[in-house]
């Protein structure tokens, strides 16, 4: 550590009802967050990162992973944000975490968990807090307000999509967890509510089926240009067509439907898939006979 233990002393006796001694106090310290983009696609802005950094002193932390924990509370007494003057981000900003350092009291009840913690076995955090804003990195959308369509990890015009957190408005715990979704700090997070390793893989999975599903609303829309194709080549056609880039999923499936029944004779010239454009995707939600331009 680089700073005196007696400093460190006097900043965690700030948060004690008596003035602990050092052998009293096992203090470690962690990494809480950074501004990498995780393996959710998301990344907090550097304004979020210092509003974390001031909000979290005094925040307790769990262990949650052991039940039988009576005394296994640790608390954080001061917060700094760091600046790696090498790293950079995938962004290409510098990369910028935010260092915790916390306190335990010693007890019998958590010589272990304290060895633990001594050996590098529970190094990876989860943090929960509360954000108002969610950019989208392509369009600048707030995600909680609007469904802007862009999907994170996804590529357009050569850039990766990501979000954004920002205008932290809470934080509520942090709790070391087994698995790490920020890849740089061994962190992981959770928005808006309780911080546990069984949620975080739920949203994944979420994640990724929604992920699926965004692949398979491309392949019906294909479908559907295809048997507009088959209309014949003609205006009509062409427009309804181009009205299926800005579908979404449902009435994807009943233009296919009704373009299966009714069918004339194929052998017009094909069209061909346009791609996907981001007033599509924005419209995915539209009428599904509304001609655009
Ligand atoms: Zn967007």
């Amino acid at each position: 550590m680089a700073e005196h233990t007696d400093q460190l002393l006097d900043a965690v006796n700030r948060f004690t009802r008596r003035a602990l001694t050092a052998d009293e106090v096992y203090l470690f310290d962690l990494i809480l967050c950074d501004n990498e983009i995780d393996r959710d696609g998301d990344c907090f802005s550097d304004a979020a990162l210092a509003e974390l950094q001031k909000r979290f002193v005094g925040v307790t932390g769990i262990f949650d992973h052991n039940p039988k924990s009576g005394n296994q509370a640790a608390r954080i007494f001061r917060t700094e944000v760091c600046t790696d003057p090498v790293r950079t981000t995938r962004t290409g900003k510098p990369y910028r975490f935010l260092r915790a350092n916390a306190y335990m009291v010693r007890t019998e009840g958590n010589a272990d968990l304290i060895r633990e913690i001594d050996a590098g076995i529970k190094k990876e955090v989860s943090i929960s807090c509360a954000v108002s804003r969610q950019t989208c990195s392509i369009c600048g959308a707030n995600r909680l307000k609007q469904n802007c369509g862009h999907r994170k990890g996804k590529q357009y015009a050569g850039a990766t999509c990501y979000t954004v957190l920002d205008g932290i408005t809470d934080v509520y715990e942090w709790s070391f967890v087994a698995v790490p979704a920020q890849r740089g700090a061994g962190v992981t997070k959770t928005m808006g509510g309780g911080a546990d390793g069984e949620k975080d893989a739920m949203r994944r999975e979420l994640l990724e089926m929604s992920s699926l599903l965004d692949d398979m609303t491309d392949d019906l829309r294909r479908e559907v240009v295809r048997l507009c194709g088959q209309q014949g080549d003609n205006a009509c056609a062409r427009a309804l067509a181009r009205t299926a880039m800005h579908l979404g999923i449902k009435e994807l499936r009943t233009l296919r439907e009704s373009l299966s029944a009714g069918r004339m004779a194929a052998g017009g010239a094909q069209l061909q898939p346009q791609q996907k454009t981001d007033a599509a995707e924005a419209d995915a939600g539209n009428n599904p006979f509304r001609m655009n331009g």
